[in-house]
Formats: C-alpha cells, structure tokens, sequence
C-alpha cells in the first residue's frame, strides 16, 4: 500500500504582534518536526488536549494555514509553499470538515448553495448538473434532495453535520480531513455521524485524519492513532496496539482515564500533575517532563527522538532506557 498523505518535518509558527506599532513580541510554534504519513483507504486518528497543535496541523494540512516548514507530499507529490498553503488543484482533493457546521454555513443561503460552492468555485458542471450532483450528495449523507432549498436554521445538529459532510464531499476528494466533527453534538447523534463516516470511507474508498480529544471516539473509527503533546507527536501505533499496549506515560494518561463500558476491563486512572504549559514558554528538553513523573535530568535538557518500539514509534527517553514499567507505581492513582 502506497502513501496517500506524507508530512516531512512540517512545523507551523505563528508570530504574536502587539503595542501600537504591531512590533512582534512573541512566537508559538503551534506544531513541530511532525513527520507522518497515512496509506490509502486507511483512517489516522489525531489525539491530545486542547491546545495540542492538533487542529493547526489539520488546517496545516488542507492548506488553511501554510506550513511555516517542511513538506507536505500528497499523492507522491509535494503540494505545500511557503505563502498560501497547497496548490490549488489538491484543495479539490483534499477536504475538511468541522467541528461545527453551523459557523461555516451562511444563515442566508440555502444549503444547497453552501454544498454547491465547491463546484462552482472550481468551475465542475452547469447550475443543472450541480443541482444534481448536490441531490445525489445530500441522500448519500442521509437527507432528503429537498433539503437543498432549506435554510441552515431549519436543521438539527446532527443534520447540520452531515450537510457539512455533503459540502465536503461534493469534491469527490481522496482525503478527508475530520476536525472533531462529533464534539459539538449529544452523544446519540455522534454514533450516528461516525457510523456514516465509516460507511462513506468503505463506499467511497476515502482516506481519512481525525482530529479528536475523545480516546473513545478514535477508538471506534481510526485505524492509526497519532498521540499529540504540545504541538509535538510522542507516539504513534496501530489503533489496537496503541489501545492495547501504550507506551509513552502522557498516552497512557490519556487511556487511563477514557470510561470504558466492561467493568472488568477497567484499570486505574492515572492521574496526571498540572496543566498543559503555554507554547509561547514551552518547557526545554521534553515537553511533558513538567508533568512526567519518570522525568529526570536528560528529560529536562534533551527533546526525545521518535524510536520505533515494534511497530509503535514513542518519544520518551524512560522507554529507550527501560524504565517506563515503572510508572503506575511513580504516578498517583485513583
Ligand atoms: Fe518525557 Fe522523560 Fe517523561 Fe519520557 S520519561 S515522557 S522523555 S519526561
């Protein structure tokens, strides 16, 4: 299986100005060295708090935001520049949707229009085959053609989602990138939504991102997880290696503390000292050592490299050195 999507040390800045002048007063480098890459047909689930870095690198990504370095290869070839993110002809290929919906959709517009806009912007069809073509759309998401003339108000959430995901897809595009798309919605709707996710992945051969701060939700969709700290990726695993066996003590509290339904299955929660450090002062060396309890001097000084560990590769130096066991016994339980 080939790459569909390959990121070589992309990084995303972002300058902060202020005072009267707009003089730069700070820099928050919002992702870091992020190397990853995602095969055909294949869904990359995208974990860490809020503030990990984890929807710039989505935006990164689709070309919202241009990457301040590195390269963004796509389909074998590198679509990034320094200025305005991907090249146009991969924004077509590449698509997202959002956490909420009702925000990208204007109240004023039918959403057949909205869902439309793809086409026309990219000059696809005449105003009769993109009627149709957002028909076709809109029954694949679940919804009725008619529901083209309506406006955004007139839907529920869950409905309001999936005509974000019509408006995504209209493209026909290869990748699709998910930013939390569920968390704005009730729980019973989420299933729903990311049970329609998988089946368009499977009918429409899609690969897919999936930006989530639900452990719970990427466990049911993604077939790769990518564990995110502070802008910087600290392990990444297949889904059931990773659920099974994680390495890094920062995904092991993440885990630890995601409800699972079998109480036999339930282990201690780990629980983890203080709070994400700003990225405009990240800590030197790893940034989780202000919260690790395995954390010892190397771990102030020295930024860990990914190593693989089988088929996991995990940023940590207490793995490479073989004191990562003992860490239940180093951190609070509850
Ligand atoms: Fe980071 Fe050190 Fe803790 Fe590993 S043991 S997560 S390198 S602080």
């Amino acid at each position: 299986m080939s790459a569909l999507l390959e990121l070589r040390g992309v990084r995303k800045e972002f300058v902060i100005r202020g005072g009267a002048l707009q003089r730069v007063v700070g820099r928050v480098n919002a992702v870091t060295d992020i190397d990853l890459s995602i095969e055909r047909g294949r869904t990359l689930g995208v974990v860490g708090e809020s503030g990990c870095g984890k929807s710039t690198l989505a935006r990164v990504v689709v070309g919202l935001h241009p990457a301040s370095g590195g390269q963004i290869i796509f389909d074998g070839k590198q679509i990034n520049n320094a200025t305005s993110g991907i090249d146009v002809a991969s924004t077509r290929r590449i698509q997202m949707v959002f956490q909420d919906p009702y925000s990208s959709l204007d109240p004023r517009v039918p959403v057949g229009a909205s869902i439309a806009e793809g086409l026309v912007v990219h000059g696809i069809g005449d105003a009769a085959s993109q009627r149709q073509a957002v028909g076709e759309i809109l029954q694949r998401v679940g919804l009725p053609a008619q529901a083209a003339d309506r406006y955004p108000h007139e839907f529920s959430g869950g409905q309001r989602q999936r005509i974000g995901i019509a408006r995504a897809l209209i493209l026909e595009p290869e990748l699709l990138v998910c930013d939390e798309p569920t968390s704005a919605l009730d729980v019973s709707v989420q299933a729903q939504i990311l049970n329609l996710l998988r089946l368009l992945k499977k009918q429409l051969n899609l690969t897919m991102m999936f930006i989530s701060h639900n452990l719970a939700v990427v466990r049911h969709i993604a077939d790769d997880v990518m564990v995110m700290y502070l802008g910087h990726i600290v392990e990444v695993a297949p889904a059931a290696t990773l659920f099974a066996n994680p390495h890094h003590p920062y995904s092991q509290a993440l885990l630890s503390a995601t409800p699972v339904a079998d109480p036999d299955q339930r282990g201690k929660r780990l629980r983890l000292a203080g709070e994400l450090p700003s990225p405009l002062n990240p800590p030197s060396g790893c940034p989780f050592h202000p919260r690790c309890p395995l954390a010892n001097d190397r771990c102030k000084a020295e930024l860990p490299a990914l190593t693989a560990v089988g088929p996991t590769r995990v940023a940590c130096h207490a793995v490479a050195e073989g004191r990562a066991f003992s860490l239940h016994q180093a951190m609070a339980v509850q």
